[in-house]
């Protein structure tokens, strides 16, 4: 189903997303699709996600026209429509050229590049008004996991992201609980781990949305593989998975997006 502006988007779960990073330019963006579309069959009981870099977002989205299975979201936006913010898109460009769906917070963005819950929420917002769907990402480090501080720093990081919206009953949010520690190290967390913090996740987001949010996919990240993607998948609560280093090659890619 193609995301409408204004009304709520469906991503039949689970959720599987692939996060690229600074990885697969355009001539490699096309190649990986062709492939990817070549073996993968529309499939109606789960939805992939493909975040390329921005460049590439055109090529992704030009490829996959037609598949409503499959979305392509950005990796980034500013919060302002245009001005002078030399290097950075907005969210208006970013749906012109194909994406309708945003990544904000990934922990990359706000532990190497500084960015700050405030300006997390600025960036759902943007997304909010150019009627993007957008994946909020929230986790821990592992000092503040040592500290017991796990919950109340996610919890945090999911009112702020969200203090800015204007019509929690029409937004497209899905959430990515994201462990900073997990994050290309190769580490997981436990399965029964991941379960209850998104059980956590899942009970702040009734207390703001209400019932809706039963119905919005909380996906797990970091160190995910084609090894121990269907475990995490089958842990209660984990309604999708966010793939970084695993989902840059075709090959491992489609036999995560395969996972039963
Ligand atoms: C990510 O980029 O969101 C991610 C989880 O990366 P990796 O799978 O490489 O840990």
């Amino acid at each position: 189903m193609a995301d409408r502006p204004g009304g709520p988007a469906t991503f039949p779960r689970p959720v599987l997303a692939a996060n690229w990073k600074m990885n697969n330019g355009p001539a490699q963006a096309k190649s990986f699709v062709d492939a990817f579309l070549q073996e993968y069959a529309a499939r109606n009981d789960r939805t992939i996600v493909v975040f390329p870099p921005a460049l590439s977002l055109p090529a992704v989205a030009a490829g996959v026209r037609g598949r409503t299975d499959i979305r392509v979201g950005t990796q980034n936006i500013h919060w302002a429509q245009k001005g002078a913010f030399t290097g950075e898109i907005s969210a208006e460009m970013a749906r012109d050229a194909g994406a309708s769906l945003v990544l904000v917070g990934h922990s990359e963005r706000r532990h190497v590049f500084g960015e700050t819950d405030d300006m997390c929420a600025k960036k759902c917002a943007a997304a909010e008004r150019a009627g993007l769907a957008f994946m909020l990402c929230v986790g821990e480090t592992l000092e503040q996991r040592e500290a017991g501080a796990t919950e109340s720093v996610v919890l945090g990081q999911l009112e702020a992201g969200l203090s800015g919206l204007r019509d929690l009953s029409t937004v497209n949010l899905l959430l990515a609980y994201e462990p900073v520690w997990a994050i290309g190290t190769g580490l997981n967390a436990k399965p029964g781990d991941a379960s209850a913090i998104h059980a956590l996740l899942r009970s702040k987001l009734h207390d703001i949305v209400g019932e809706r949010a039963a119905a919005i996919p909380i996906l797990y990240g970091g160190s995910v593989n084609d090894g121990n993607a269907r475990v995490l998948l089958a842990a209660p609560e984990v309604d999708g998975l966010l793939v970084g280093g695993a989902s840059v090659e075709v090959a491992s890619w489609l036999r995560i997006s395969g996972v039963p």
